[in-house]
């Protein structure tokens, strides 16, 4: 049994990896060094282009509980990263060169892993896994948007802030239909002309980021920066994504002289976009500016705005559970071509995807993920997501489905799921061991 892997990055390296300890021949195509990324510089496989760091490694936290999942499930990199970590207090961070070496020295290594430096611009045979990452090169790009659709591959992220539900001020924010129309499906956070304008202030002085090598060239078609928009004047988000049209007063209250939206991000209804806030501000600027906002004062941010070069696809759409392709039987898609986001999310949706493959290749039947576990909601989410435009997202403790009994304090709550988590991670790695 063989199978092809497209990109050799993190997704590409545990799908391979994944694939090979099931006793599967693997072959994994990787267009460096000849052909470089914006942002890849060398020509070792599961190259970090950005910051050093895989964030937290506490099992209490949502990348802490990824990791720990990861562990479970038999992950290639965590190894690799602790043995080249540098010190970072409580995060995972690794020297990145030594990371990415070790990884390709293992990946090598492997006598059933070839790695061949070659471009793959055509949709390989099944059974085959795609994962050539946010900068996928244009020929496979295009191949990519001939399967899917056009109008369901995104080559940018424009991602506004996430907040969880139980984190709004109730006691302000209020249910209601969006400029008056439809049933009331937003939270809105009514603002009076003083809040309006010390928001405003603080807003246009915050500090953005540079645009990256991967993003100068980026086109916001229409989806324009928050601060962009302030800039033009102060009226400006007023009459834009501010507007308080057709919104009632809270009884007895002022006419709101803007309004903040959130619309619900998740079936469940625990996570909420402030709708038309896509950013570029530093997330610690995010974290300051955006409490200013009536309602959001201890709001807990579970993803911060983002604007960057993506590649991905609509995976509600496309992708069933196993990342399994629904209209090509064998091809599978992972990393962040996927809609997840960030470097672990990254890997564990490639470990998942090549124990997905390596099951479909044995003639097993397909397994679903717990998905009281943070790998199994991630994916449940990029599988299911029923928001109209679907944006990618990173590990979070919104996603997981309500623990049964209340629990206010915020550390004993994330406990109580990290226990549950883990629990369900082992029972499933035993069925996945055990179940033909
Ligand atoms: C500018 C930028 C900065 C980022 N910074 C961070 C950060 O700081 N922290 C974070 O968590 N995440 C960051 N990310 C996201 C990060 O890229 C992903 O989390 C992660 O690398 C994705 O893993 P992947 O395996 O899906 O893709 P990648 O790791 O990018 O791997 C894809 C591989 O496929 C190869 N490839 C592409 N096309 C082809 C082809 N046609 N044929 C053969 N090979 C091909 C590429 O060369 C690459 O090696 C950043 C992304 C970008 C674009």
């Amino acid at each position: 049994m063989h199978a092809d892997i497209i990109g050799g990055g993190l997704a590409g390296c545990e799908a391979a990896y994944a694939l090979a300890r099931q006793g599967i021949r693997v072959t994994i195509w990787e267009m460096r060094p000849d052909k470089q990324t914006p942002v890849h510089q060398g020509g070792d496989l599961a190259e970090l282009v950005c910051s050093n760091s895989l964030k937290s490694e506490h099992s209490d936290t949502a990348q802490g509980l990824l990791k720990a999942e990861m562990t479970i499930l038999g992950s290639l990199l965590l190894p690799c990263a602790q043995a080249t970590r540098v010190p970072a207090g409580s995060a995972l961070a690794v020297d990145r060169s030594r990371f990415s070496r070790m990884v390709t020295e293992q990946i090598e290594a492997h006598p059933l892993i070839t790695v061949r430096r070659e471009e793959i611009t055509t949709i390989p045979q099944a059974p085959c896994i795609i994962c050539t990452g946010p900068l996928t090169s244009a020929p496979l790009a295009k191949a990519l948007q001939e399967i899917s659709g056009a109008e369901n591959l995104y080559f940018y992220d424009a991602v506004a802030p996430t907040v969880t539900r139980v984190s709004l001020d109730e006691s302000i924010v209020y249910k209601a239909s969006r400029y008056g129309k439809g049933s009331a499906d937003y939270y809105n956070c009514p603002m009076t002309r003083e809040e309006y304008l010390c928001f405003y202030e603080q807003l246009v002085a915050a500090d953005a980021l540079e645009p990256h090598a991967a993003d100068r060239e980026m086109v916001f078609e229409g989806c324009m920066p928050i601060e962009f928009i302030a800039q033009r004047g102060v009226d400006t988000l007023r009459f834009g994504p501010m507007r308080p049209v057709g919104l009632s007063p809270v009884e007895g209250g002022p006419r709101p002289y803007a309004v903040v939206q959130l619309r619900q991000e998740d079936k469940e209804g625990q996570l909420w976009g402030l709708v038309g806030f896509q950013t570029r501000l530093r997330w610690g600027e995010q974290d300051r500016v955006l409490r200013l906002i009536p309602g959001l004062k201890n709001a807990e941010f579970v993803r911060y705005g983002v604007m960057h070069r993506n590649t991905y696809i609509n995976s509600p759409r496309c992708l069933s559970p196993d990342l399994q392709f629904t209209t090509r039987p064998g091809l599978f898609i992972a990393g962040q071509l996927t809609g997840v986001e960030g470097y672990m999310e990254s890997a564990a949706s490639g470990l998942w995807a090549g124990l997905c493959l390596a099951r479909w290749m044995q003639g097993k039947k397909p397994l679903e993920l717990p998905e009281t576990t943070m790998l199994g909601a991630l994916i449940k989410h990029i599988s299911s997501a029923a928001n109209a435009k679907f944006q990618p997202m990173n590990a979070n403790f919104g996603l997981l489905p309500a623990l049964p009994g209340k629990i206010k304090d915020k550390k004993q709550r994330n406990l109580a799921y990290m226990t549950r988590s883990l629990k369900h991670m082992h029972e499933f790695s035993e069925l996945l061991q055990n179940t033909l």
